[in-house]
């Protein structure tokens, strides 16, 4: 989970008060659908991946419809996928909100190896210095291993695009690392921003490996 700045877009946010006061009003009409992957670059706001099967996602939500301020509200219109949308539901609220903060400087996103039955644990801890509510981190735990056995299986499916992703990302460092290809730092830095997949945890690689910090932090750009 990234910081994603969402455009203020006035059309959609007068439509959508318009919608609110039709008996059977949209929330989730062409423009909103346009906005909102372009704003999260069709990735899952919660998981970073991106997504086949979007959602529009009510950060708050909005009981069934009883709230239409939440309903109709362009600032509670995120974009998930349908698995992170399943688990948030209406179970937590009190999230970090990642298009006014940065959830990664808030949270550690780390993978690390379980070699006794050569699988992989995902490791979600929040910073001693964050005071964020707890329900971000356990969100993201349950997103990452699932808890029902449906869920489980979206998790396991998550998880290994994850390693693909993270296991590209390792070579492309390696690379460089190699050749000393000046032209590869680019590639690093793209993938450290937040159109890549998952990139809380490439960006939480650099920060934790006294090797890459020095090299490739500066590439880290992410202005609030
Ligand atoms: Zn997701």
């Amino acid at each position: 989970m990234i910081y994603f700045p969402k455009t203020t877009n006035q059309e959609i946010i007068n439509e959508l008060a318009r919608q609110k006061n039709l008996s059977s009003g949209k929330y989730d009409f062409d423009a909103v659908w346009e906005q909102l992957s372009k704003d999260f670059f069709n990735k899952c706001y919660i998981c970073g991946d991106t997504t086949t099967s979007p959602r529009i996602e009510h950060f708050r939500p909005h009981n069934g419809g009883a709230d239409k301020e939440r309903k109709f509200d362009w600032h509670n219109l995120m974009l998930a996928c349908e698995h992170c949308n399943s688990i948030k539901s209406n179970d937590y609220e009190n999230l970090i909100d990642c298009t006014d903060e940065r959830p990664d400087q808030h949270l550690r996103f780390a993978v690390s190896p379980v070699p006794q039955v050569g699988q992989h644990k995902i490791v979600i801890e929040q910073l001693p210095t964050s005071d964020i509510h707890i329900d971000t981190k356990n969100l993201l735990d349950e997103v990452y291993t699932g808890t029902t056995k449906c869920k489980r299986i979206g998790a396991s499916v998550l998880v290994e695009n994850l390693l693909e992703e993270l296991n590209d990302f390792d070579d492309l460092i390696q690379e460089f690392q190699d050749e000393k290809n000046i032209d590869l730092l680019s590639d690093i830095g793209w993938e450290l921003n937040r159109e890549s997949k998952f990139t809380a945890f490439k960006r939480w690689i650099i920060r934790d490996s006294e090797i890459y910090r020095p090299l490739f932090e500066g590439l880290i750009k992410d202005k609030l």
